[in-house]
């Protein structure tokens, strides 16, 4: 009896399977348009990208320069520019890029950073770079990475260097002279995953990340954050720590876990399976510590930080569960708000703006 029932039942559910189709009469779609919408919107994640990489790097310009201090000998030239060209994107993209910015596969300029000395110079998005003194532009994929390889050994005399540019149909020389700034390049990844992390030499920010921050203090105490791991050499130990162990192999995805904003439970999960998780704790709270002061040097206001923590904790309910690199929570938001106390009591005081130091030798 009850089998005959559950056949019913099942023969049922088949029967509405099969005759599930929409019953309205949609409008038709010709290829024409559905061609046009899927343009304009690869256009539209360009600009977004764009709108996002630019604010960014603006702060990010503003963190690298003021705590070139902090930085100690890592530092270097610092212009203020990222570039793209066509040769960066396929097919489709590449189309909708020369549509809408006029790229070709000459180097371009794609953001400006706010601030920064090509921004004081006269740079501006949308030039398209003709020679740095005198010298050719390098061309392929990897062209904007060679060109700030390029910028970097010509802006260490600390001279003027010589933009020549196309803009509007016109050529401009722009004199942009470069201040010293931390050696760490910022980029931003298209996924849009909610972490960020720092590899010793880059600092990487996703663009689920950037869709998170509710303002640009936050932009930095992320970005301080990572480059806190990055100036105290964070990825060196963490290498040493996991060669003891024999877990070399896992190393690029233990630094992409420890190093980041860590919301993401598969990371969390290869770090903790790399068993690098001992010295982490650590690392991650100075990185807390040393971060705010880099944010506090560049002028932004701290207070808020502890709060942003919690946000991001309380975001994703697994790392309130889960146990990661990071310190739990709680315990951050704690020594955050302590940290904070100690800077304002320094700004407060005219003190100068240097992280505290243990006393004992390495
Ligand atoms: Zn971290």
């Amino acid at each position: 009896m009850r089998l005959t029932t559950l056949t019913v039942v099942f023969s049922s559910v088949l029967a509405l399977i099969g005759c599930a189709t929409p019953q309205s009469r949609a409008p038709k779609v010709d290829q024409l348009s559905t061609t046009l919408e899927a343009k304009k919107q690869r256009e539209m994640v360009v600009e977004d990208f764009i709108t996002t990489n630019k604010r960014l790097q603006s702060v990010a310009s503003r963190v690298v320069m003021s705590g070139a201090e902090l930085c100690g000998e890592k530092i270097a030239p610092h212009f203020g520019i990222t570039t793209w060209s066509a040769d960066n994107f396929q097919k489709e993209w590449k189309t909708a890029v020369q549509d809408k910015y006029g790229l070709t596969d000459q180097l371009h300029i794609s953001s400006v950073a706010s601030g920064s000395p090509a921004d004081v110079a006269g740079l501006k998005e949308g030039d398209v770079i003709q020679s740095v003194n005198g010298l050719a532009i390098p061309a392929g994929k990897d062209a904007a990475k060679r060109q700030n390889e390029q910028l970097r050994e010509i802006g260490k005399s600390g001279m003027p260097v010589d933009f020549t540019i196309e803009r509007n149909g016109e050529i401009k020389s722009v004199f942009v002279t470069p201040v010293q700034a931390c050696d760490f390049s910022v980029q931003l990844q298209p996924d849009d995953v909610k972490n960020a992390y720092a590899d010793g030499k880059n600092i990487v920010i996703y663009k689920g990340m950037m869709d998170f921050f509710r303002s640009d203090e936050e932009v930095a105490l992320v970005l301080s954050h990572e480059l806190a791991h990055n100036s105290m050499k964070h990825i060196d130990a963490k290498k040493k720590n996991a060669t003891i162990g024999g877990l070399i192999g896992l190393l690029v995805d233990v630094a992409a876990a420890a190093g980041g904003v860590n919301t993401n439970g598969d990371f969390t999960r290869m770090a903790m399976n790399a068993g690098a998780g001992a010295y982490s704790v650590e690392f991650e709270q100075e990185a807390d510590y040393v971060g705010l002061y880099f944010m506090a040097t560049a002028g932004y206001t701290i207070d808020d930080a502890p709060n942003f923590w919690r946000r991001m904790a309380t975001s994703n309910s697994k790392s309130i569960t889960m146990k990661s690199s990071h310190p739990t929570a709680p315990e951050r938001f704690v020594a955050l708000e302590s940290a904070v106390q100690e800077i304002n009591d320094k700004i407060t005081n005219n003190q100068p703006l240097t992280p505290e130091m243990k006393n004992v030798p390495e």
